[in-house]
């Protein structure tokens, strides 16, 4: 049997509040300290408002699908098609791109409610991914 291949996210200096808080199994976006506006991924400026200064909260990680596209060629050993490749609306009103999972990719919708689950790869990397939203 083949051994099981990881692709494991490198974590950049930018990202690792992320991925600091997803080992945690919170997820974490930006949020700019002077308007308050959620953002990820992470940016050096507010794109509302210019400030350089920020802070990482912790969102609900409860969210729709806004978008997706369905993968039906692993173009990586580490990938096992077919797989959904979706942008998650946040409840918080910020976008994150990530996996939906737990569900054939066939019967992924735009506007199903999702939930994060987290996906731990390495003793550093935790991967935050969506699944179907429990009730
Ligand atoms: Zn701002």
């Amino acid at each position: 049997m083949a051994e099981e291949v990881k692709l494991i996210p490198q974590v950049t200096p930018e990202l690792k509040p992320f991925f600091d808080a997803a080992r945690h199994h919170q997820l974490a976006v930006q949020k700019c300290d002077n308007c308050g506006k959620l953002r990820f991924p992470p940016a050096p400026l507010c794109l509302a408002c210019d400030s350089p200064r920020s802070s990482w909260v912790a969102v609900s990680g409860r969210g729709t699908v806004f978008s997706f596209t369905v993968m039906h060629r692993a173009y990586h050993p580490a990938f096992k098609a077919p797989y959904t490749l979706a942008v998650i609306e946040l409840d918080e009103g910020v976008k994150i791109t990530s996996n939906v999972v737990g569900i054939e990719p066939s019967r992924v919708k735009c506007g199903m409610a999702v939930e994060v689950m987290f996906d731990r790869l390495s003793d550093e990397v935790t991967l935050p991914r969506f699944r179907p939203a429990a009730g």
